[in-house]
C-alpha cells in the first residue's frame, strides 16, 4: 500500500508534492480505491460515497456489520440538494453555523446514494469535514467520499495515521497523513428527519452549542446505554459494543476527586487506569494513561482513543476509567469510554452535592451563598481552613517564612499586613504566596469534604478556579453581575468614591474569565439583596435538582450518557 504524506507542520516548499498527493489520493478514490483521509474528528476510511462497490470494500476492510450506514463527506451545505430529498431549512442554518466542523445531519436521502452507503436505511448522513486536505480532495475527487471511522469494527477509533496503519495496513490503498486529530472524537449525529430533532451521537460538537442555536432537541435513548431488550437505536451503529479495548473495562462517574478515590479503592497491580493528570499520582503501581487535566475535555477528548488503544499493548487484566461530567464535550468523552465498558458504570460519592461559588467583587456571592443556606447547606469558608492551618501547621508556617521572611512576628503569629503590602501590586510575589497557600489548602479542603456527610455544601473560596479546589465540586457557579451595578453595590458597601471602586473592579478579573470557566453562571441584576437572594434560591434549587437526579440515576440519565 502506498501511504500518500502530508503532514500541516511542514508546508514550505512542498506546495507541489501536497497537490500531487492529493491528486493521487482523488483519483484513487475516484477510481473506486479505498484510502485514509484525516479529518479533526478521527481518521476516516473513504471510498466514493455513489459506487456500491467501492463502499462494500469499506466494510470489508473494517469487518463492519453490514446493516451500520456510511456517513457521506461534502465539502459544503451546496452538495446537500445533490443527495439529499425534503431538505429542511434548518438544515441550511445548521450548516452555516457549524461546516465545516464536527456535525453529520441525518436527512431523507435521493435515489442516488446507493442502498451500500446508507445501509438501506431511506435517510443518509452527510458532513463536512474540517480539514484542508481532505477538503481538497473531495474537491478534486467531484464525488461524496463515504467514510466511517478508520478503525478495524469494535476497536477505538484512530486519532493518528500511525494508528490507521495498525488497523488497516495491506487491507486499503492508501493513508494520507494529517497530523493528529484536533477534535479527537467523532462528529456529533443529529437527525433532522423529526421534530423535534434527535441527537443519534454525541460528539465534536457540544448539544449546548446546538440547543443554544435551534432550541431543544431530543436525545437518543441508545447514547445513555438504556435501551430496552430488542429496542433498536436510530443510528444502527450505537448498538455495537464500540472502541473496546481487551480488557473489560469499568467507568467511575462523579466529581474527579471522589471518582479518583473511588478507583483508588478498587485496583490491583494488574489494574491499568485511565485517570485526569491530577490523580496519577495515586496510582503508582498500576499502568496509568493520563486523559489530561479535569477541567480541559478538548485534550481529554483528544486522547480517549488512544487511552483507550495503549492498554493492547499490555498485559493489564482490568481497566478502570475516570469520567468526565456530562456537560460540553464531557456528554462525547463520557459516551466514548462507557461504551468501551459496555456501559458497565460505577457511580462514586452519591449523596453528597458539592457547589463551588466564585466571581467578581460585588457581584453577589455572599447573599449567593446565604441562599445555598437557606436551602440547608453548609459553606466551607476556605479562608477560615486557611487561617486555622496557619495556627496548627508548622509546615505551612516554615513554607511562609522562607519566602517572606519576617512576616511572623514574635509571638508566631502572622502579620498580615506586612504580608499584605509585600503582595499587594507585587504578581510574582503574590503568585509565590498563592502557590504556597494552594499547597497546604487543598488537600485539606480535600480531606475535610472527604469526611463530610451526605448533604448540600458550598465552597467558598476566592481562588477557587487558580488553586484547584473546583475540582472537588459537583458544579462551579460563576456569580456575575453588570459592571456598572457592581460600581455602586461596592461603593455602598465599602463607603468609597466611585473613581476607588473602578479601580479595584479593573484591577480584578472581569465576569468573562468566570463565565468561561465555570460550569454555571447565576446573573445578580437585582435591584436589592433580598430580590437576588430569593433569585439564587430558585436557581440552586434547579441546580441541585439537576444534579441529584444526575447522580440517583448514574449510568442511566440522559445527561451522563
Ligand atoms: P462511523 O463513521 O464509524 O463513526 O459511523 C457512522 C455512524 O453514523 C454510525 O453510528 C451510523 O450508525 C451513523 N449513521 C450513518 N448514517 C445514518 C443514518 N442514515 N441514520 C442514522 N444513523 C446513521
Ligand atoms: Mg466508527
Amino acid at each position: 500500500m502506498q501511504t500518500i504524506y502530508y503532514d500541516l507542520r511542514d508546508t514550505k516548499g512542498q506546495q507541489k508534492r501536497i497537490e500531487d498527493n492529493i491528486s493521487a489520493a482523488a483519483k484513487i478514490l475516484r477510481e473506486g480505491g479505498l484510502v485514509a483521509i484525516p479529518t479533526e474528528t478521527v481518521y476516516g476510511l473513504g471510498a466514493n460515497g455513489l459506487d456500491p462497490k467501492a463502499v462494500n470494500r469499506i466494510f470489508e476492510a473494517k469487518g463492519r456489520p453490514q446493516d451500520n450506514p456510511l456517513i457521506l463527506h461534502v465539502t459544503g451545505p451546496q452538495w446537500l440538494p445533490r443527495y439529499c430529498a425534503d431538505i429542511p431549512p434548518i438544515a441550511y442554518v445548521l450548516a452555516r453555523k457549524f461546516w465545516p466542523g464536527p456535525l453529520t445531519m441525518i436527512l431523507k436521502r435521493k435515489s442516488i446514494v446507493p442502498d451500500e452507503t446508507t445501509a438501506g436505511l431511506d435517510t443518509v448522513g452527510v458532513r463536512c469535514p474540517n480539514h484542508p486536505v481532505t477538503l481538497s480532495i473531495i474537491r478534486e475527487a467531484g464525488i461524496p467520499i463515504a467514510a466511517p471511522s478508520a478503525n478495524t469494527s469494535g476497536r477505538p477509533s484512530c486519532t493518528t495515521a500511525q494508528d490507521v496503519l495498525e488497523d488497516m495496513n495491506g487491507k486499503i490503498d492508501g493513508v494520507v497523513d494529517g497530523g493528529p486529530c484536533t477534535v479527537g472524537v467523532e462528529s456529533t449525529i443529529l437527525d433532522l428527519t423529526c421534530e423535534p430533532p434527535r441527537l443519534l451521537r454525541p460528539g465534536g460538537l457540544p448539544m449546548e452549542d446546538l440547543e443554544r442555536l435551534i432550541g431543544h432537541i431530543d436525545v437518543d435513548k441508545a447514547i445513555t446505554g438504556t435501551l430496552a431488550e430488542g429496542e433498536k437505536p436510530k443510528a444502527p451503529g450505537m448498538k455495537y459494543r464500540h472502541y473496546a479495548p481487551k480488557a473489560p473495562v469499568t467507568v467511575v462517574t462523579g466529581a474527579p476527586a471522589a471518582s479518583a478515590a473511588e478507583i483508588a479503592r478498587r485496583v490491583s497491580a494488574a489494574s491499568g487506569v485511565i485517570c485526569f493528570d491530577e490523580y496519577a499520582h495515586l496510582f503508582k503501581g498500576q499502568e496509568v494513561h493520563t486523559l489530561g487535566p479535569s477541567a480541559d475535555k478538548q485534550t481529554q477528548a483528544q486522547r480517549v482513543f488512544d487511552a483507550l488503544r495503549s492498554f493492547d499493548e499490555s498485559g493489564v487484566t482490568e481497566i478502570y476509567a475516570q469520567c468526565p461530567d456530562n456537560r460540553g464535550l464531557g456528554l462525547a468523552i463520557g459516551n466514548r469510554l462507557k461504551k468501551a465498558a459496555g456501559f458497565h458504570v460505577v457511580q462514586a460519592d452519591s449523596q453528597r452535592i458539592i457547589l463551588g461559588l466564585t466571581g467578581c467583587t460585588g457581584a453577589g456571592k455572599t447573599s449567593a451563598l446565604r441562599a445555598i443556606q437557606a436551602l440547608g447547606g453548609e459553606i466551607i469558608d476556605c479562608d477560615a481552613v486557611y487561617h486555622e492551618m496557619l495556627e496548627q501547621s508548622e509546615d505551612l508556617r516554615n513554607a511562609i517564612n522562607e519566602k517572606f521572611p519576617g512576616v511572623f512576628s514574635e509571638d508566631g503569629s502572622l502579620n498580615h499586613r506586612k504580608l499584605g503590602e509585600e503582595v499587594f501590586a507585587k504578581k510574582d510575589r503574590l503568585a509565590q504566596l498563592n502557590d504556597i497557600v494552594f499547597r497546604f489548602l487543598v488537600p485539606e479542603v480535600e480531606r475535610r469534604v472527604g469526611r463530610l456527610p451526605d448533604g448540600l455544601y458550598a465552597i467558598d473560596a476566592i481562588n477557587l478556579l487558580e488553586s484547584g479546589l473546583n475540582r472537588l465540586c459537583d458544579r462551579t457557579v460563576a456569580v456575575t453581575a453588570p459592571v456598572e451595578l457592581r460600581v455602586r453595590r461596592i461603593m455602598a458597601r465599602d463607603n468609597i468614591t466611585e473613581q476607588y471602586a473602578r479601580l479595584r473592579i479593573s484591577a480584578q478579573k472581569s465576569d468573562e474569565y468566570y463565565r468561561s470557566k465555570c460550569d454555571c453562571e447565576l446573573t445578580n441584576a437585582a435591584d436589592t439583596p433580598e430580590e437576588f437572594r430569593k433569585e439564587a434560591e430558585l436557581y440552586f434549587r434547579r441546580l441541585i435538582e439537576g444534579v441529584e437526579e444526575e447522580k440517583r440515576h448514574g449510568a442511566a440519565s440522559r445527561q451522563n450518557g
